[in-house]
Parts: structure tokens; C-alpha cells; sequence
């Protein structure tokens, strides 16, 4: 981190300034010029919070030269985190996994029907919402624990394991106990009494991003769980909210190459909620696994037009196999399978 200081700041300040800094556990180099001052930090930066040195009226600038995540950071653990789902590992730069199931857990048979096709598609886990955050009040909200107990029987029938969302806290030991990938959606992306009470669980956790979230924001969400304890993170790009009106988000691709830069977390991809569109859903899922993304979430019903919720985007079984077999010679390409 670099400070600069105001002209004409008095000595006692810039002293103040390094006492101050020193304080928390960093080692400050003053460079004295003849107009402004430079302050050089060499140390866990990460604790320095940049706004309230900003506060200082005899501070310029502050100019962060590295990441403020430390726990997720690619700098401190170069190699990929391999994630394991009850047994599936999901990263690295071998194997990627296809997600599919309804928005929305509506039945018994509903659940179980598509877990069925879903593996017979070729899909490794079975996703289904119990508990729904829905822009209304008035819609759908979720089956609640009847939801997550179809999920187990879905999953006893076929092995699929389960991925579900989680909205609060009141919820951890049900979701600790029965669901093998806690899903933090996008609304909650920021829910940080949620992210800590997360990195207790021993569950591995999938980490949407936000509706409006920059990378940065996101990866700093993923260092609250990790911070908290729990390192088995998957980030998931469900796309981000911008001025298109002809899909439902902005599926950002790019933050594939940039998560692995960053970070060594496994990254996947929600090609439904980023597109809204059923017709969208197979071109973004095969650039996506052309980018490198570890794997792909993608919402599956049988009969979309009756779905609860999020038919508009939900492929139905045959087309998600078709889906699933394409991505597979996508895979193939770029030196990958699907798992
Ligand atoms: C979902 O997965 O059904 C969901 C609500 O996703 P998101 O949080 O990305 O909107
Ligand atoms: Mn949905």
C-alpha cells in the first residue's frame, strides 16, 4: 500500500501517521520529497482499512498495490483448490461438472422424475430451490424442509448429491445435515452475518454473484467464509444487471480468467438466471466451458410451461442431455472431460 501526504504537512502528523499504521502490525518506509511525502507499507495490508486512512485530512492518497484478500488469494496458494462434493471434486484443471434440476422443488415426483433424467443426461449433482427468494411476496416461496426432504430421497434414488439455497441463518443445521453444496444466492451475496456463520459449517459452500457485484466484492465475500473457517468454496457467475433488456442479466464470461488469476477457488457457471432464456442457455453454457469454467449449474423441468418458477430459462430434460453431450466435446477440445 502507498500514502501519499498532503504539502505542507507538519513532521508531528506524518509521525502520527506511522505510529498509527505501525500499530496495526505493518512496517512503514517514509520517503520525503521536497513537496509530498510517500509512505511505503510492506506487511498484512489486508487489516489496513483504506477509507479511514483517506479520513485523515493530511492524507492525498492511498493507492492499494495489493489485493485485499489474503485466505483465497492465488499470491498465497498457487495451486487450484479442488473442491469435494461427497466425493466429486469440482476444480482443478481435469474434470468439469454439469449441475442440472428445476428452479424450484414442487414434488416428490417432480423432483425425483428430473433427478432421473438429470443423470441420465450425464448431469453429477441435482440442484432444486426449497427455500425461494422471490422478487414477490405473493409468488412462490419455496416448499421449505418438505423441499429438501424430496431433494434426499432424489438423491438415495439416483447418488446425485444435492445443491440448495440458503437464505438464513436459522437454517444452517437442516442444510448442514442433508445437503452436500450450500448454495448462497446472488440476494444474499452480501449477507455477511450469513457468510460467517457459513465458514463454521463443514459443508462446501457455492458462492453466487451478486446482481450488481464487482469481482472484487464477490471474492471478498468468498475470504468471509474462508476468514470464518471454511475454505471449500465454489464461486458461481450468474450474470450481472446492466442496461440489456433482451436477456434477464449480462452473462460476464470474463470473470472466468480473471477468478483464476485471483483467486485459486473452482468457478462455475449459471448460464439460466444469467440469460433468462431457454434459447441462450446452450451457446453461453458451451463458451463458458470453452473459458475454462469448472463447471456449469443449469435449470432443468420437465414440463418448463408449468414450472413454479423460472420456466422461461429451464431446458427440458432432452435438451440439457443434447447440452450436456456438446459440452463434452467442448471439453474434449480444450484438454478437459465432463466429470
Ligand atoms: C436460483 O439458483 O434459483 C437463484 C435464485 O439464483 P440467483 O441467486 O442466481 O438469482
Ligand atoms: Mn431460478
Amino acid at each position: 500500500m502507498i500514502i501519499s501526504t498532503k504539502r505542507g504537512t507538519p513532521v508531528e502528523e506524518l509521525y502520527k501517521i506511522i505510529r498509527d499504521l505501525e500499530s496495526k502490525g505493518v512496517s512503514v518506509t517514509l520517503i520525503r520529497g521536497t513537496d509530498y511525502n510517500v509512505f511505503g507499507l510492506v506487511g498484512d495490508t489486508t487489516v489496513i482499512d483504506e477509507k479511514q486512512v483517506r479520513a485523515n485530512p493530511y492524507v492525498e492518497n492511498v493507492q492499494r498495490v495489493s489485493e485485499p484478500y489474503k485466505k483465497v488469494n492465488r499470491l498465497f496458494h498457487n495451486e487450484d483448490s479442488i473442491v469435494d462434493v461427497s466425493g466429486i471434486p469440482v476444480g482443478g484443471s481435469q474434470k468439469i461438472v454439469i449441475i442440472g434440476g428445476p428452479c424450484s422443488i414442487e414434488s416428490e415426483v417432480q423432483t425425483v422424475e428430473i433427478a432421473e433424467k438429470v443423470k441420465a443426461a450425464g448431469g453429477c449433482m441435482l440442484r432444486g430451490g426449497a427455500y425461494k427468494p422471490r422478487t414477490s411476496p405473493y409468488a412462490f416461496q419455496g416448499l421449505g424442509s418438505e423441499g429438501i426432504k424430496y431433494m434426499v430421497e432424489a438423491r438415495e434414488k439416483t447418488g446425485l448429491p444435492i445443491v440448495s439455497e440458503i437464505m438464513s441463518e436459522d437454517k444452517i443445521a437442516e442444510f448442514e445435515e442433508f445437503v452436500d453444496l450450500i448454495q448462497v444466492g446472488a440476494r444474499n451475496m452480501q449477507n455477511f452475518s450469513l457468510l460467517k456463520a457459513l465458514g463454521k459449517v463443514k459443508k462446501p459452500i457455492l458462492l453466487k454473484r451478486g446482481l450488481a457485484n464487482t469481482i472484487e466484492e464477490w471474492i471478498m465475500s468468498a475470504e468471509y467464509i474462508a476468514a470464518s473457517g471454511n475454505e471449500n468454496i465454489i464461486l458461481c457467475e450468474r450474470g450481472i444487471r446492466t442496461f440489456e433488456k433482451y436477456t434477464r442479466n449480462t452473462l460476464d464470461l470474463s470473470v472466468i480468467p480473471i477468478v483464476k488469476e485471483k483467486t485459486h477457488l473452482p468457478i462455475i457457471i449459471d448460464p439460466s438466471h444469467a440469460t433468462g432464456n431457454y434459447k441462450y442457455v446452450e451457446s453461453m453454457s458451451l463458451a463458458a466451458v470453452a473459458a475454462g469454467a469448472d463447471g456449469l449449474i443449469i435449470e432443468v423441468h420437465s414440463c418448463p410451461e408449468k414450472a413454479f418458477s423460472d420456466g422461461a430459462q429451464s431446458l427440458v430434460p432432452e435438451k440439457f442431455a443434447e447440452t450436456v453431450r456438446k459440452s463434452r466435446e467442448i471439453a474434449k477440445v480444450i484438454g478437459r472431460d465432463i466429470y
